[in-house]
């Protein structure tokens, strides 16, 4: 069961949670097994330039004949979809996030689709008393939803979970300035494709990766890969961090796009602090 989890991102954890048929089959199109490293194999993201394949994974992509509007089922029938862009909303207090972040060994996932990093157990938030854990963050560029009819450089997605398989993530914004140290010592550890690099005495804390301000944006939305399912908590976090341009560029070498466009919103309602 472990290497399901190292296996993909977003769709596996879905899969887990007992999402569609469909939410299946994109496992079972998923490498089984990788091949996890121990530190020392240097970082694929230095290694210019990288072969350009990840497109082709398991059926979906972001160009060409897997685009993003070639994604069938839930992705292409769901009115609830993700991501969107967050232009009028309605003003209301929002809790606080309450975001509870523990320090977690340093393991890196180049999955085909994205660069992940995986949490254990320890961190996450609650809404409405329930909690959520943090599963994985992983990186969108350019980003995913817009704020206010533009896209930033880039677009973080801290995915949480339930126990009852419902998820919860967290966007962060990315805005090119200054240097982040968190972020190079992720990059500087990112294994070739469809490999899992694990670095145990490398520590990393979700927080650092977070800005100060924490005001929110909620909205109920979906995954936004295949199988795009539904009934996805969004929180968008209004204030971005930022990455220098090198470091941009360093993730957009390897991957130049992997954002799906924006979603209609249908009607939903989208509340911001
Ligand atoms: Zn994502």
């Amino acid at each position: 069961m472990r290497n399901f989890l190292l296996a993909s991102c977003v769709s596996v954890i879905a899969f887990m949670a007992g999402a569609s048929a469909q939410a299946q089959q994109i496992h079972m199109q998923a490498k089984p097994t990788q091949a996890v490293s121990h530190g020392a194999v240097g970082s694929a993201l230095q290694a210019a330039p990288m072969q350009l394949h990840g497109n082709a994974h398991a059926g979906w992509g972001y160009s060409g004949e897997y685009r993003a509007s070639q994604w069938g089922g839930t992705c292409s029938e769901g009115q609830a979809q993700s991501p969107i862009n967050i232009a009028r909303y309605l003003q209301e207090d929002l809790p606080d996030l309450g975001l509870e972040y523990q320090d977690s060994p340093l393991v890196v996932v180049n999955n085909g689709h994205t660069i992940e990093v995986k949490f254990e157990l320890g961190s996450g938030f609650h809404i409405e008393n329930v909690p959520f854990t943090l599963q994985q963050v992983h990186f969108h560029t350019p980003s995913e939803h817009y704020l206010d009819g533009a896209p930033y450089p880039m677009e973080m997605h801290f995915v949480h979970m339930a126990e009852n398989g419902t998820l919860a993530v967290v966007a962060v914004m990315v805005k090119v300035g200054q240097h982040n140290n968190t972020i190079e010592g992720i990059w500087q550890n990112v294994p070739g494709e469809g490999q899992t690099n694990a670095v145990p005495m490398v520590k990393i804390n979700a927080e650092n990766l977070l800005p100060e301000g924490r005001d929110y944006y909620k909205y109920i939305g979906s995954l936004t890969t295949p199988p795009c399912s539904e009934d996805v908590i969004w929180h968008i976090l209004k204030e971005p961090v930022e990455i220098s341009e090198k470091q941009l560029r360093a993730f957009q070498s390897v991957y130049p796009v992997n954002a799906r466009p924006v979603q209609p919103v249908n009607g939903r309602m989208i509340i911001g602090d």
